[in-house]
């Protein structure tokens, strides 16, 4: 059996975490690496609490099988200081994990972007003591990222076993610019040439960045197998380029109803770049925004949007897929969803995903109608008014 790494996209609701695992050959544990564990406090908080729950048994169980005498993670990575990135890291601290009922939570090494003080009490004082490495506590270098060879091959940051880990980018243009999603950490995780690119909060500007500044010699050391959207899919991220450069098989991306993300036109872009694969037999569904309505989309490719379906109508049936039979769901009721993305050498990826009801009589547009919808200002008024679309809550946008 190779090594093998796999991605627990966390539905946290309108917020981010990421919990990968990696596996080596013979061993019977992983070595886990949590990127961000944070959201943005909102009317639907069981989602928060469903991902709580998964992580701490998936953390528990694996430092079991570790022999670990607490309960263990490799590393923590924040992306940068915006709660919806590391609010529930408190909460993580204080659970209770399987196999260890008085033991709290170890970190071995620590990473975040910007400075400490945007973090609040967070790294002074929450955080110390539970860090094993020595500069645990000292943020993610000024401006850093990966270095590429004499064959413009990126040098890796960490290495576990085959998976090479690189940063594409971290504080830049500073660590105290005052646009905290800029200075996104963008993290590439890769197994035998199979990329994943986690890119937290960053902006257009830092995907240029990226592309004129790290891997600006040659451009194909981005493109990736999967990636998780910057900003939870809004428009001020995924440019054109970015989406040329990164041409990935598979995308993702974790946000909720409150400011409408993710939003319908960076999926669409990654639609009409055709690179998706089409990956489910049967419909599979996502849900996104655009001008504060939501839209219900069916699709067969490998796209893993938390916000799974959103009942639209009255009352709607649903399969449950626990219970095996029909359910009622009511107006407003949202399916988030879970996302677990294997990547095995020398195999197609594998995508799961944990949801347990699946729509019957779904109200959804045609497949990539949202794309017409959005792109395609003719079609618009026409698609409007075939299609019941969602009121979005009417929140303040998202500093
Ligand atoms: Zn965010």
């Amino acid at each position: 059996m190779p090594d093998t790494m796999t991605f627990q996209f966390l539905d946290v609701g309108m917020g981010d975490s990421t919990l990968v695992q990696i596996r080596r050959r013979d061993e019977r544990f992983d070595r886990l690496v949590l990127v961000d564990c944070g959201e943005r406090r909102t009317p639907l908080g069981v989602a928060p609490a469903d991902a709580l729950a998964y992580l701490t048994r998936a953390i528990g169980e694996n430092s079991h099988a570790r022999r670990r005498r607490r309960p263990y993670i490799d590393y923590l990575i924040i992306t940068h200081p915006d709660g919806d990135h590391y609010n529930r890291v408190p909460d993580l601290l204080d659970a209770t994990f399987p196999h260890y009922p008085t033991r709290r939570l170890r970190i071995g090494d620590l990473y975040y972007g910007g400075n400490a003080a945007e973090y609040g009490r967070l790294i002074t004082r929450t955080l110390v003591g539970r860090v094993n490495a020595l500069d645990g506590l000292d943020p993610m270098s000024q401006n850093y990222h990966s270095r590429v060879d004499g064959a413009n091959r990126l040098i890796a940051w960490r290495t576990f076993g085959d998976v090479n880990l690189y940063v594409l980018s971290a504080n830049w243009p500073s660590r105290g610019t005052r646009d905290r999603n800029v200075k996104s950490i963008v993290l590439m995780f890769e197994l035998d040439g199979q990329k994943v690119i986690l890119t937290g909060d960053a902006t257009r500007a830092t995907e240029r960045h990226i592309l004129r500044d790290v891997v600006g010699r040659d451009p194909s050391e981005v493109s990736c197998h999967a990636l998780k959207l910057g900003h939870h899919g809004s428009n001020g991220s995924t440019s054109d380029a970015w989406v040329a450069a990164t041409a990935p098989f598979a995308i993702f991306a974790s946000g909720d109803q409150v400011w409408a993300h993710p939003y319908c036109r960076p999926i669409c872009k990654f639609i009409d770049g055709d690179h998706l694969r089409r990956q489910f037999r049967t419909n599979s569904y996502y849900t996104c925004g655009d001008l504060g309505r939501y839209f219900n989309n069916r699709t067969r490719l490998a796209i893993g949007m938390n916000l799974f379906y959103e009942v639209a109508r009255r009352r709607e049936r649903l399969y449950d897929e626990d219970a095996q039979r029909n359910v009622w769901a009511r107006r407003g009721t949202v399916y988030g969803v879970q996302w677990a993305l294997s990547i095995v050498p020398r195999r197609r990826f594998e995508l799961l995903r944990t949801d347990t009801c699946r729509p019957q009589d779904a109200n959804v547009n045609r497949p990539f109608d949202c794309a017409a919808a959005v792109l395609g200002d003719g079609r618009r008024d026409e698609l409007l008014a075939l299609i019941d679309v969602l009121p979005a809550a009417t929140d303040p946008a998202p500093a």
